[in-house]
């Protein structure tokens, strides 16, 4: 098989995928690489109320999926494999190394997204399938009729809180402040809802159990006052953190691993751009990722039409 390329996408979330459709609509010879499953963290959101287009809403992995039927009906070919290494071999030639081979194009989009933050407390990894959980909305069913834990006061957190009280009797929301980060709205929605208990000031210093999840051990952090929280489990929704390991040696990161990039989305090495919640001061929504795609798409085409 030919594995060489007009342009490679690294990542299938809401970025990848528009950046997909841009090129493939532009007629460039588009690969996108996908290390599992398309649609990046936006397919295990229930609902998503702020994408122009939908007033009803739309669940996540709906509008993904739209999104790669759309991409992939002018041509965007697909690939399922884990990216492990990008080589500049010069400007015309950028090499991608897979779990899966070598691809090479002459211009990249690294549209790889964002994964979940850990605690990183005792009791956690070992926990991990057996209440402890990263997403809400894949594992929340399991709890029906149970008092669960989840930590953190970001949109993630708080949205993630309201659907779980769907299926537990009681949801505490464990905050480290006094006060949320996450939006007006979605704030009212939680204050207004009778089975989500905040836990202000509060970490959570351990997850106790031994077959599964009993109980966190929680500490105050104004009075240093220490508690034990009886729950079946603990979904943590702490932020993200972009997988860029692969990239420190070759381009700018900014101190917390995000690509670098100027108005246009190009890197320090030309020919490759990133988009979406990978680069640095990313608005981190999924209207934002499908812009970003499509920027760097059509600069990526103004940079192989000039080669
Ligand atoms: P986030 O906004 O970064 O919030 C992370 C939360 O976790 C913060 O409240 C933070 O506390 C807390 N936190 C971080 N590290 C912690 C630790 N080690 N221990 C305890 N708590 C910790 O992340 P997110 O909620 O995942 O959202 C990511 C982005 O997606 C945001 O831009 C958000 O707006 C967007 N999003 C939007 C929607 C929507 O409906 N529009 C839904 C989901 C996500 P502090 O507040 O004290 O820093």
């Amino acid at each position: 098989m030919d594995q060489s390329y007009d342009v490679i996408i690294i990542g299938g979330g809401p970025a990848g995928l528009t950046a997909g459709l841009y090129c493939a609509r532009a007629r460039l010879r588009t690969l996108l690489l996908e290390k599992a499953f398309a649609g990046g963290q936006i397919v295990n959101a229930e609902r998503v109320d702020n994408y122009p287009g939908f007033p009803e809403g739309i669940t996540g992995f709906d509008l993904v999926m739209l999104m790669q039927q759309q991409a992939t009906k002018y041509g965007l070919q697909m690939a399922f494999a884990e990216v492990t290494g990008i080589e500049n071999k010069d400007k015309y030639q950028k090499v991608v190394s897979t779990t899966d081979g070598i691809y090479e194009a002459k211009a990249l989009i690294i549209a790889g997204g964002a994964e979940h933050n850990h605690l990183d407390v005792p009791g956690e990894e070992e926990l991990v399938g057996r209440g402890v959980s990263y997403c809400a909305t894949c594992d929340g069913a399991f709890y029906r009729d149970l008092a669960v834990a989840i930590v953190g006061g970001g949109d993630s957190a708080v949205v993630e809180a309201i659907s779980l009280t769907k299926f537990a009797t009681k949801v505490y929301v464990v905050h480290r402040r006094d006060q949320l980060r996450a939006s007006k709205i979605v704030q009212e929605q939680a204050f207004a809802n009778k089975k989500i208990e905040f836990v202000w000031n509060t970490v959570v210093e351990s997850i106790v159990g031994d077959a599964k999840v009993e109980k966190l051990k929680l500490k105050n952090v104004k009075t240093q006052a220490q508690s034990l929280l009886e729950v079946a489990a603990i979904f943590v929704s702490v932020g993200v953190h972009p997988y860029t390991k692969y990239l420190k040696d070759i381009m700018s990161l900014d101190e917390e691993g995000y690509i670098v990039t100027n108005e246009k989305l190009e890197t320090d090495i030309a020919g490759v751009f990133a988009a979406g919640d990978i680069r640095t001061c990313s608005a981190r929504q999924v209207v934002v990722a499908a812009g970003d795609g499509a920027t760097a798409a059509i600069y990526a085409e103004r940079y192989v039409a000039g080669l």
